[in-house]
């Protein structure tokens, strides 16, 4: 009889120190069945790989990207020795693999390589001798045989990736919630785990700051359309099915609330309102590599105007120094910039048919007292950048105003 292919993904808190590996490995033994096969990524232990990223800044503001890499790659490549260990110790073979060993074939842009393709034969050879294999996540080589990491949460990636490449059947990702909730638990305690979600939500809020999935992995399970288990290492319960469409016809308005402090603002104060300025700006800051995301022009009564916009904090540097020597350059005001900022996001693909989200929005922000700094909408979400301090509130009042603790 013909096996069939499971992938599972465990985070880096579900092997964060040796009594979790071992759980997890009796986990893993456990879901061995004469039916299957296994193929399981794992992530660093714990905080390692914002450990390593601190070593580097420690010794230089810049690290090259390249070495970055080399540094980061070695997390996961620890944890899947050691649960390849574990697994072997409970009596059932296992092997651990690296990106490299496994073909993940990336392109060359150390930090946040994109993945081309996934040889997978030395997983197809260790699986026809029955073996388990342990594969190390957020890792790929490129054609030049460098190593390249796939981003921040890339593990859940790689799992999809090889779910994608083996054909898999089942594509489980292990963390340390029960699901996708309808906000991040950490901040509201009524938070409620959704039952189904499609991909373009999921993607929504995974790109608006809901941390649980990466928001690549979603894009790429999105395209092949491989429906995605996520849910507990430390339960048995079923978690959230990310698929394509759900059962019911008519969509709720507003399905979840996302919180992102990765943000900062920048503001260029009277800058001249003349065409061509605003591609004059926006060109030198895309050349530093930043990525610009809200940008906010006021009208101008002066032939005069302020122009804001956020950059990701990790860029901040860089894009501060162009847009002050552009703005020296067109002969603008002062350039100022603002760390403190969180954007809050409310998501849902019913928000296309339903009205006065965005007003019910704004006005529980206000009873609040919060104010709103700039705002952002897509088709299937609205984004208000407040300040960081007001954040957890701001969370908190539109998850209850848009009923989410009420869910079922
Ligand atoms: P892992 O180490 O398993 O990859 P992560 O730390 O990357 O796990 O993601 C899990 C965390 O994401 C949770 O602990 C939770 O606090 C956070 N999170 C943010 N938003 C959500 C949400 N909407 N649903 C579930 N978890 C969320
Ligand atoms: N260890 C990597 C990170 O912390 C990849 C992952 O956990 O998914 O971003
Ligand atoms: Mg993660």
């Amino acid at each position: 009889m013909k096996k069939h292919i499971v992938v599972q993904k465990y985070g880096g808190s579900s092997v964060a120190n040796i009594d979790r590996i071992k759980t997890v490995a009796k986990r893993i033994v456990d879901s061995k069945t004469t039916n299957n096969h296994l193929v399981v990524v794992v992530s660093a232990l714990g905080d390692t790989t914002d450990e390593l990223e601190e070593m580097a800044f420690s010794i230089t503001k810049t690290p090259p990207e390249r070495e970055m890499d080399m540094l980061m790659s070695t997390g996961e490549q620890i944890s899947c020795a050691l649960l390849a260990m574990a697994i072997k110790t409970m009596g059932r073979d296992a092997i651990s693999l690296t990106g490299q060993q496994v073909g993940i074939q990336t392109d060359k842009a150390h930090t946040r390589a994109r993945i081309h393709t996934i040889c997978g034969q030395r997983i197809r050879k260790a699986l026809s001798k029955n073996q388990i294999v342990i594969v190390a996540g957020f890792q790929g080589v490129s054609l030049e045989q460098e190593i390249t990491t796939l981003g921040r949460g890339g593990s859940d990636l790689t799992a999809v990736a090889l779910a994608q490449a083996l054909k898999a059947k089942v594509c489980e990702i292990y963390t340390d919630v029960k699901g996708i909730y309808t906000t991040d638990p950490r901040i509201v305690k009524q938070a409620r785990k959704i039952k189904t979600i499609t991909f373009d939500e999921m993607m929504e809020m995974a790109s608006l700051g809901a941390q649980v999935m990466q928001a690549r992995s979603i894009e790429v399970a999105k395209k092949f359309n491989i429906p995605i288990h996520v849910r507990s290492s430390f339960s048995k319960e079923e978690g959230t099915m990310i698929v394509k469409n759900k059962e019911k016809l008519e969509e709720i308005a507003v399905r979840g609330v996302t919180r992102n402090k990765s943000e900062a603002k920048i503001t260029i104060c009277a800058v001249p309102d003349q065409p061509g300025i605003a591609a004059k700006i926006f060109s030198a800051v895309s050349q530093t590599g930043a990525n610009v995301d809200i940008i906010v022009q006021n009208i101008s009564h002066t032939r005069h105007t302020d122009i804001s916009f956020t950059v990701l904090k990790k860029d901040i540097h860089k894009a501060l120094t162009a847009a002050k020597k552009i703005a020296e350059k067109i002969k603008a005001g002062d350039v100022l910039h603002e760390d403190d900022i969180a954007r809050v996001s409310i998501v849902g693909s019913g928000m296309r048919s339903h009205t006065g989200i965005a007003a019910l929005m704004f006005q529980t922000l206000a009873k609040n007292k919060i104010n709103i700094d700039m705002i952002s909408t897509s088709e299937i979400s609205i984004s208000c950048i407040i300040s960081s301090e007001q954040s957890d509130k701001a969370v908190q009042v539109l998850h209850k105003a848009f009923n989410l603790d009420k869910i079922k």
